[in-house]
């Protein structure tokens, strides 16, 4: 019997390397969500082929990290990730192995990975490899490190954000000895790359429970060693749960009270997740002055205004809000939503007035726009050319 465990090209590719005389099986997050009856996205294969030995058994193959055993299958149009069974041996830096070594056993690529839940093995006849206990764990609801807790973390350090990025995200308790070791090694976290950081970090902002994990940076005080971090947790955790990660970043910027700038540079955010956060401090002065004016809602993406309310709200508890559909109601019923929306442009004022461009063309276009928003003139090129022309007039 085969089972019916990943995507037609995954299986394909097992099929495969177990054709050609190797053993390969499904392992990580897509085991582990199998058995939680969750969907996962991508099935990793582990194999005790080679990297060169991969890459001969299928016509069409990328080399995205060979020196960690990883090569890319393309399978019927579907990129997947075969990576050879290895070993990691001693971390001087609490960051990365010195030295991979390739193996022939799953169970010495298993004892390398994280947690319990995370060192599962699922074959294609269905046989499930767990030996570590992590089904156990799975039902326990318990995040568990493979083998010595500190051992683990010390060898990278990573893995501590990785427990509470998985308490986020599943909603499970970290188990003692395993909670015990972060709070003892939560300096090395230091040592870690910021971007290793930031990506366990975007996917602890869109956990189920988020604040379990904020509670836990605090009490092993993780927080002390991450990028930037606020020592109380309250509002952010008052904040919770996030529909995107630009919300947390967002809740972190402003319960911290860190700027935008300072924000994005600890954590290298991307050029699009500073702006996002730039836009919601200013949103978020605005807010402070009263809801959000035509001009806000003008000149603020609607998920910026709703990640500032969601902070706003969270800061002030008893004051009224503004809830989602309303904000999202108050933009879409803007007249124009940019200037490029206007039914007129500096060349019809050119033409209207018989004068030649400068600076008073863009002065006025600012002024139609003004006027088109705040409704004081319909978008329409008729009518904007009337209301244009006596103001035109009037102020000369
Ligand atoms: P997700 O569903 O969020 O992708 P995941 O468990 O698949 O979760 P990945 O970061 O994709 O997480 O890693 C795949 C697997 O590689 C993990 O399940 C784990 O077995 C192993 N792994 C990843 N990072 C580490 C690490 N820092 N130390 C040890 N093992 C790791
Ligand atoms: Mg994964």
């Amino acid at each position: 019997m085969t089972l019916k465990f990943g995507t037609a090209p995954s299986r394909k590719v097992v099929k495969q390397l177990e054709d050609a005389g190797y053993e390969a099986v499904f392992v990580g997050g897509s085991v582990r969500d199998h058995l939680l009856g969750k969907e996962a996205s991508d099935f990793d294969i582990a194999t005790s082929a080679t990297p060169e030995e991969v890459k001969h058994v299928f016509s069409h193959t990328i080399d995205v990290g060979i020196a960690h055993g990883t090569v890319m299958v393309i399978m019927d149009e579907e990129p997947i990730e075969v990576t050879t069974y290895r070993t990691e041996s001693t971390y001087t830096d609490h960051r990365r192995p010195d030295e991979v070594k390739f193996v022939r056993s799953l169970e010495d690529d298993l004892q390398r990975r994280d947690f319990t839940m995370n060192a599962l093995a699922l074959t294609l006849s269905g046989e499930l490899i767990d030996p570590f206990g992590g089904t156990i764990d799975l039902q326990n609801r318990k995040i568990r490190a493979v083998g010595n807790a500190t051992d683990r973390f010390h060898e990278d350090a990573l893995r501590m954000i990785r427990a509470v990025r998985f308490s986020s995200v599943l909603g499970f308790e970290i188990e003692e000895w395993t909670l015990q070791a972060i709070e003892e090694n939560a300096a090395s976290v230091a040592h870690v790359s910021v971007e290793r950081i930031k990506a366990e970090m975007d996917k602890l902002w869109v956990g189920i429970d988020p604040s379990k994990a904020f509670a836990t940076i605090i009490d092993t005080c993780l927080a002390e060693h991450l990028p930037l971090f606020p020592d109380d947790v309250q509002v952010l955790s008052a904040c919770t749960p996030f529909a995107i990660t630009e919300q947390g970043w967002s809740a972190l910027m402003l319960a911290g009270r860190f700027s935008a700038v300072d924000l994005a540079r600890a954590y290298k955010l991307s050029n699009r997740e500073k702006s996002f956060l730039t836009d919601v401090q200013a949103a978020f002065d605005r807010r402070q002055n009263g809801k959000f004016s035509i001009d806000d809602y003008y000149r603020f993406a609607v998920e910026v205004l709703i990640a500032t309310e969601k902070v706003w709200q969270a800061i002030h508890p008893t004051e009224p809000g503004i809830l989602v559909e309303e904000m999202m109601r108050m933009k879409e019923s803007l007249s124009i939503h940019s200037k490029n929306d206007l039914k007129v442009d500096g060349k019809d004022l050119m033409t209207w007035t018989n004068q030649r461009g400068g600076k008073w063309v863009g002065d006025w276009m600012d002024k139609i726009e003004y006027a088109v928003l705040h409704r004081h003139c319909p978008n329409d090129a008729e009518q904007i050319k009337e209301w244009f022309l006596n103001e035109y007039k009037r102020q000369r």
